[in-house]
């Protein structure tokens, strides 16, 4: 990684990152939505997916903004969150349980893209960028009602996956 001079080689390298991320999360959630039993889950991943191409062009118009050509920077962060969500799509159990696994595992990774989007905005808003501040609020909003939706799925899958510990 260069060494960052000023807040806006800061954001664009955190930038780098979360296009990265953006890219592997495209790729990872069909495969969620094809492990998730639950219908009313495996739409909540079928439209994040959708969101999250949205989210992958929206990175590309930033870098714009900055005057960069889109670069994606391999993302350790989101590499490690997906590996784990990796081992729950290969997971042998219960559909509930295994439900219940997956939502905890995409809501590892909306956490951690609500709080990289918050930091980007928070920057682009100092750095007087009106334009990307407008971009990652819309994509900060569709980030937290993914997870928004994922809790409301937990809340009614988890009662199944606790019933079938019995
Ligand atoms: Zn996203
Ligand atoms: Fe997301």
């Amino acid at each position: 990684m260069s060494r960052p001079e000023s807040l806006n080689d800061l954001f664009v390298q955190k930038l780098k990152h979360v296009y990265d991320a953006e890219q592997r999360l495209a790729k990872t959630l069909p495969k969620l939505s094809k492990a998730a039993a639950a219908p009313q889950l495996k739409q909540a991943f079928e439209t994040h997916l959708k969101q999250t191409e949205a989210h992958v062009e929206r990175a590309e118009q930033l870098f714009g903004f900055f005057n960069q050509k889109p670069h994606a920077d391999t993302n350790d962060n989101i590499k490690g969150i997906l590996s784990a969500g990796d081992d729950v799509i290969g997971l042998k159990a219960d559909p509930p349980v295994k439900d219940a696994a997956l939502i905890a595992a995409a809501q590892c990774a909306e956490h951690y893209e609500i709080a990289e989007y918050g930091t980007l905005r928070a920057w682009a808003r100092v750095l007087g960028k009106t334009e990307a501040v407008r971009l990652l609020d819309r994509t900060l909003e569709e980030e937290k009602n993914a997870d928004l939706k994922l809790t409301d799925c937990a809340s009614s899958l988890n009662f199944q996956a606790a019933a079938h510990a019995h």
